[in-house]
């Protein structure tokens, strides 16, 4: 078992949806290496330290020769304190295992991985806990985690676990990804049994079997996992769905939409617009609502803003004395009452001075010409909008 496996559980998300992936990306690989890689393998590299109880200074350099950052030791106290957080109520760090290489052979003889983290608690509560930790900043789910299944097949089949045994496991998959800012708390755990994973094991034999039996002529399908594909830029179905947008795109662009296609094009964008803007205002509320609480966002903080207008520091006979000294009257001269002041004052109303008085002298005051969304029926739209009760 040497290499990297064909059938990596790291990538996993993306061959068991798209098993053509495996064969496409090794005739098509990367032309470019990741820039995170090299960054993630440090921040590794400095979580393993600290589980042997050494933090390194700032500015270390890591083997391949990354500087250690402040993150990367945030990051990687995050992850020991996970490990233990598990472990430590059964004093059991010694069962915990640490970049341990497993074979899934159950699944197919090519499967091989490494996991962070394996924590065998069988005996002690009947638990198994995989522990996986992401340096990057997007985020990735606990839930049905693709990498994490191969690893728990992988170490149920290191341990020969019977059928049974199996059955009644609770597993735990645990992912820990300090700088992933839109899914907090960083630490995501997903918990599940032998039993349901069984599901998931019998997809991934099945897509493993396809890619390696079928190479190029497995089956592609499209998905997020597309991103991440090194053998996309030679995919046809990719590349056709691309087309098909380029084609949609240059369709619309070059003409100018007449009013009603524009009309329509408004309306998308204009709730497309309004959910965004529910989605923001939500954030805001929860951002602030932490602050407020004393928590801490890298991003965002409290700041006093400027109102409206300004308010007297002191008080009035003292402002009205200061007005007299330069004979200037700050006495706000009498305004008269306003509508809406008049109609709301019950005593006027009932001398009868009431709304309908008031409104015979009054008028509405304009506002601003504003573009509005039509709230008629389809067919009046179609037929014109009735006049004087006629069609
Ligand atoms: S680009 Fe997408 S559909 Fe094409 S092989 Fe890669 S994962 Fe599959």
């Amino acid at each position: 078992m040497t290499g990297h496996s064909r059938l990596a559980p790291s990538s996993a998300f993306r061959w068991v949806p798209c098993p053509l992936s495996v064969a496409l990306s090794e005739e098509f690989p990367a032309l470019k290496q990741d820039p995170s890689g090299p960054e993630g393998t440090a921040a590794h590299e400095v979580w393993n330290w600290m589980l042997d109880g050494l933090v390194p200074d700032v500015g270390t350099l890591t083997s391949e020769r990354i500087p250690v950052t402040i993150e990367m030791i945030d990051g990687a106290w995050q992850f020991v304190d996970k490990i233990k957080s598990i472990v430590d109520p059964y004093q059991a760090m010694h069962k915990a295992r640490f970049e341990q290489s497993l074979t899934m052979h159950g699944i197919h003889p090519l499967m091989h991985g490494t996991p962070d983290a394996d924590l065998d608690l069988l005996e002690e509560c009947g638990e198994y806990h995989i522990g996986d930790y992401k340096f990057g900043h997007r985020s990735v789910s606990p839930f049905e985690n693709w990498q994490c299944t191969g690893y728990t097949f992988g170490a149920f089949e290191r341990l020969g676990l019977s059928p049974s045994q199996i059955d009644n496991s609770k597993v735990f998959f645990h992912i820990v990804q300090p700088r992933c800012f839109h899914n907090r708390p960083a630490s995501g755990t997903w918990e599940t049994t032998g039993r349901d994973l069984r599901r998931l094991w019998d997809k991934m034999r099945r897509s493993a079997d396809e890619a390696i039996t079928l190479e190029t002529a497995a089956t592609p399908n499209m998905g997020p996992h597309c991103r991440d594909c090194p053998g996309r830029r030679a995919c046809p179905t990719f590349r056709r769905n691309a087309g098909a947008n380029i084609d949609w795109v240059n369709w619309s662009k070059p003409v100018q939409m007449d009013t009603e296609s524009a009309g329509i094009e408004l309306s998308y964008v204009t709730a497309a617009l309004e959910q965004l803007k529910s989605y923001k205002d939500a954030l805001e509320q929860q951002v602030e609502f932490e602050l407020q609480q004393g928590g801490f966002s890298p991003h965002w903080s409290m700041q006093p803003t400027a109102g409206r207008g300004r308010d007297w520091t002191i008080d009035n006979e003292t402002l009205f004395a200061m007005g007299d000294a330069l004979e200037i009257d700050l006495r706000q001269p009498a305004q008269p009452i306003t509508p809406s002041q008049a109609m709301s004052n019950r005593e006027f109303k009932k001398k009868g001075f009431d709304s309908e008085l008031i409104a015979e002298y009054s008028k509405p005051k304009p506002g601003s010409v504003a573009l509005k969304p039509k709230t008629d029926t389809l067919a009046s739209r179609v037929f014109g909008a009735k006049k004087n009760g006629m069609a």
